[in-house]
């Protein structure tokens, strides 16, 4: 049973906040407050950076064999697995995303620890031809302090993303998960804290953006930031990191195309749409939200999509029956169906939902019926703008052309998705798309293995994979002597040895 009263997580125990702080996690299905949560402001944050950076400079979790490492990430995974259950009832109940899918989004991030102390334990040196009489071997070194920032759309999923390859590289971490859903995150410090992680390794406080996340962003004594977020809290963050010369890697917001050629048979096509498009009520930042289908197969395809998306069980997420929880708060809820009045008014058609749910059992909780919109245009706010809800668009287009100009046509570039039963086509489309990532047939899959980024204003750098692992680390280049002719730069000697 995990406490409702939650504290920060600092230096390999909980505390308080340092004024005694705390904040409230609603509980979006019924508006209860599900949890009571320290709040973090600069001073906590200034307490973790201090025991990450004394774990980082003068602890053994940098300076550990690498399976040693890995031992203990393995076993923090072995901890979360077991736990899967009620750490999914945390996050439905800090999110509102149905527990069956939470319990299998929450059993699945232990698999993130394993695959990067696989990575660690294998990592390899390298020996580089330098010229000269010179042996130059380069070293990966953890780069440091770690600062972490994340969402709550995924609260333990993502946090993970970058926890298991900053630690399985040495590095030491602040975590700043975000103010609607951090209880997740603490749990995955509690799981590494008894797996036997070193003191000040993992430091996780929770707090708002405005003061915690921006102390721990501006903070001069850590050595990266990753950010997943919102577009703008990226370009905040990543000017702060400039600021201190450090690297910022940013996952941010996508407004995902899903291409629809005409030889998909209808229902396939509508239920990979269904799945793009609403899984999480939409609240993904990859959420297919617009499909663009070719003009022979609309008619078809929109009528049963929308037959589909009424059949959509929305409910009490805790309920097994339940596809569709609610969205996480009243401020998405407004601006979800904000933006879809702002496209009625640009002259879209609204064929269903578009409105909060109301009657038994929707009394409390910002439950939104999933909305499908058709007659849109390129400048419309709702197809420009990241709605973060169940709302999807549909557009024709007419040939690969028009549908791969479209689906570019966008400020970001996380997520696409490209439905045919033509191989070639298939493969030509999806390298024509500006995302970090492309489905063929499929969509939301992920994996430890698989690079994740966005391109254009959907972030900078990638996780997952071996790259993201050795972005955590900096080469360090070790030349050595090798001659044994002793030198004497400013000797009488005729020979300068220099390059
Ligand atoms: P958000 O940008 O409001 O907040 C993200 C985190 O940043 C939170 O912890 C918040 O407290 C913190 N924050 C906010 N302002 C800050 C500032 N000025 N300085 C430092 N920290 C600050 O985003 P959100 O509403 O929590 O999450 C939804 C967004 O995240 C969407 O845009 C979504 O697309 C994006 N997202 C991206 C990915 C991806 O992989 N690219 C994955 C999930 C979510």
């Amino acid at each position: 049973m995990i406490k409702q009263d939650q504290l920060l997580w600092i230096d390999g125990r909980e505390v308080a906040a340092l004024d005694g702080g705390t904040l409230e996690v609603e509980n979006p299905a019924t508006t209860q407050i599900a949890f009571v949560v320290a709040r973090g402001r600069g001073p906590d944050i200034d307490a973790a950076v201090d025991a990450a950076r004394r774990a980082h400079d003068h602890g053994p979790w940098p300076r550990m064999h690498p399976r040693e490492r890995g031992r203990i990430l393995r076993t923090a995974a072995e901890i979360l697995r077991s736990r899967k259950e009620s750490i999914g009832e945390v996050e439905t109940a800090c999110v509102g995303r149905p527990l069956r899918e939470m319990v299998q989004q929450v059993g699945r991030a232990p698999d993130w620890l394993d695959f990067f102390a696989s990575v660690a334990e294998t990592q390899e040196d390298l020996v580089v031809p330098a010229s000269g009489e010179l042996m130059n071997y380069v070293r990966r070194v953890p780069l440091g302090v770690v600062g972490a920032i994340t969402p709550w759309n995924h609260p333990l999923l993502i946090t993970m993303k970058k926890v298991a390859p900053a630690l399985a590289a040495g590095n030491t971490m602040v975590v700043k998960p975000s103010e609607v859903a951090p209880v997740a995150p603490l749990e995955l410090a509690r799981a590494l804290v008894e797996a036997g992680i070193p003191d000040g390794v993992i430091n996780v406080v929770p707090g708002f953006g405005t003061d915690a996340g921006k102390a721990l962003t501006e903070h001069d004594r850590i050595d990266r930031i990753d950010l997943t977020g919102g577009t703008e809290t990226g370009r905040q963050v990543a000017a702060a990191a400039g600021r201190n010369l450090i690297p910022v890697q940013a996952e941010l917001g996508g407004k995902a195309p899903v291409l629809i050629f005409d030889d998909v048979p209808i229902d396939i096509a509508v239920a990979g749409a269904t799945f793009a498009s609403f899984v999480a009520s939409g609240q993904s930042c990859i959420a297919g939200t617009r499909l663009l289908v070719h003009e022979r197969s609309i008619d078809a395809f929109v009528e049963k999509l929308v037959e589909r998306t009424q059949l959509i069980r929305v409910g009490d997420p805790m309920q097994p029956e339940a596809q569709m929880g609610p969205v996480v708060s009243q401020r998405q809820l407004d601006r979800i169906l904000g933006l879809v009045e702002s496209a009625r008014a640009e002259g879209a058609r609204v064929l269903c939902g578009g409105e909060r749910l109301a009657g038994h059992p929707f009394e409390r909780g910002y439950f939104i019926a999933p909305t499908v919109i058709t007659d849109v245009h390129q400048d419309m706010r709702i197809m420009r703008e990241e709605v973060f809800g169940p709302v999807v668009s549909v557009q024709p287009f007419a040939d690969e052309d028009e549908a791969v100009a479209l689906a570019n046509d966008a400020d970001f570039g996380l997520g696409a998705a490209v439905w045919t039963k033509d191989l070639t086509r298939a493969h030509v489309v999806a390298h024509r798309i500006r995302s970090g990532t492309v489905w063929i047939n499929d969509h939301h899959r992920i994996d430890p293995a698989s690079p994740w980024g966005g391109f254009k204003d959907s972030g900078i750098g990638s996780e997952n994979g071996v790259e993201a692992f050795n972005d955590y680390t900096a080469a360090q280049s070790v030349l050595v002597n090798l001659s044994r002719t002793p030198f004497d730069w400013f000797g009488s000697s005729e020979e300068l040895r220099y390059s």
